[in-house]
């Protein structure tokens, strides 16, 4: 049986810099498939994708709002031609009845432990129309080693540099923040792999650069001490979401390898001034990560927020503008306030305003969303501060002799992981 795993394109933000990471949900989901099924992967990203192919079933991965409706369109064109097509992901979890009406089958859930199951059905010929697996998560044991080797490796280099592998160690988040879908999806409970079970999964990939893509990492003191002082003798060279700002877990971050950090700024207070300097005085580079368009918002305060930006110094911005993706507390909010101006999810990129602002308009509000990339990024473009980011990297590298040049590479050889 050959099943074919696709991963759709979707519209970069104008501002962000052309380069792809691999994406993960596909090689986590290519970890449940069944070793007796022929896996072939397309990442649209950075591949072309052949529709006239005739695979036995064609599986659609697909993680953004905006990727969905190239996701649909995909499906269509398979269907028409009797190829039947399941969807899964965080897109189609999101997006769940749209989804049913493109798909023989919508697996909805975390698939370790499950999709075993759904392939039988598949060869029985009684394919499901709805796995529905919501909010009933697997064991956490039965996560990973993602299936890496399905990526085409060397497709992710940008201008000679080996970029980043994706790897997680957790899922779930305890919190429960106004623009998130993350709660609806993965619940409102931490839930951590056995740091053993990340360490030997980070060992085994051929790529002294990462990217732990968890939500946040600041969400157990313990485990995430535990984590660090395990990741440290691999002297791999990592990126996170949130780390907590606590100096011994700090101290054991950079011990652990920790590059740089996407932060969240909210405001333009000593806090976020303070954490950045704590996190900058170790060596970490910052990513800010700026939501614009709140509803206590207006023009002088965003241009004050991009100042207090530049001033704290940090390494790079990413600026969005805020957006009411489905099942996120801030689409409710606006639904009941009547300010959504309309679903054309293809649109819903975090860079176009699809709603109407507290303390402006729509197009105030995008003219302001340019503004910021524009002013952030006057002296350096986001290639060149991303350059600098990874010239920082390469020194960390040189000094502990684990630096070695782009290549091309894969992982050391995916294995099924034993059920435990
Ligand atoms: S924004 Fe981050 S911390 Fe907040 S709910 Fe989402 S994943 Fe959790």
């Amino acid at each position: 049986m050959h099943m074919k795993l696709i991963y759709p394109r979707w519209p970069k933000l104008k501002n962000q810099p052309e380069f792809h990471l691999p994406p993960h949900g596909p090689v986590c989901f290519a970890a449940t498939v069944p070793t007796d099924v022929t896996l072939t992967f397309c990442d649209e990203h950075v591949q072309p994708l052949d529709l006239n192919d005739s695979p036995d079933l064609v599986a659609i991965s697909a993680m953004l709002t905006c990727q969905m409706p190239r996701a649909w369109a995909i499906a269509d064109q398979y269907r028409a031609r009797g190829i039947p097509v399941i969807f899964g992901g965080i897109g189609a979890m999101l997006h769940r009845e749209e989804t049913r009406a493109h798909a023989d089958a919508v697996f909805l859930g975390e698939a370790e432990g499950r999709f075993g199951a759904v392939i039988a059905d598949f060869k029985a010929g009684r394919l499901q129309k709805e796995y529905d697996y919501l909010m009933d998560f697997p064991d956490t044991r039965l996560i990973g080693p993602a299936r890496r080797s399905i990526l085409q490796r060397e497709l992710y280099n940008f201008r000679g540099v080996q970029m980043v592998d994706l790897v997680h160690a957790s899922r779930g988040c305890r919190f429960n923040c106004f623009p998130c879908c993350t709660p609806f999806l993965g619940g409102r409970r931490f839930r951590p792999r056995p740091v053993e079970r990340v360490i030997e999964e980070l060992a085994g990939i051929d790529n002294n650069r990462l990217f732990i893509v968890d939500n946040s990492l600041a969400q157990d003191d313990a485990w995430e001490k535990e984590l660090f002082r395990a990741m440290a003798p691999l002297k791999k060279k990592w990126i996170s979401h949130p780390i907590k700002d606590d100096d011994e877990i700090l101290d054991l971050a950079a011990k652990a390898g920790c590059w740089y950090v996407y932060q969240a700024v909210v405001d333009t207070s000593d806090c976020i001034r303070q954490r950045v300097r704590r996190l900058k005085d170790r060596g970490i580079g910052v990513e800010g990560t700026i939501i614009l368009g709140m509803d206590d918002h207006d023009e002088d305060y965003i241009k004050r927020l991009v100042d207090f930006l530049m001033d704290i110094d940090l390494d790079l911005a990413e600026f969005t503008v805020l957006t009411p993706f489905l099942h996120s507390p801030i689409r409710a909010q606006l639904e009941r306030e009547n300010r959504i101006l309309h679903n054309r999810w293809e649109e819903y990129t975090g860079g176009t305003v699809v709603y109407r602002p507290a303390k402006m308009s729509p197009e105030k509000l995008q003219d302001l969303y340019e503004y910021a990339w524009r002013a952030f990024y006057s002296d350096a473009s986001k290639e060149v501060k991303m350059g600098r980011l990874y010239m920082k990297v390469i020194q960390k590298e040189q000094a502990d002799g684990t630096y070695r040049p782009a290549r091309l590479s894969r992982d050391r050889g995916w294995k099924k992981p034993p059920v435990t």
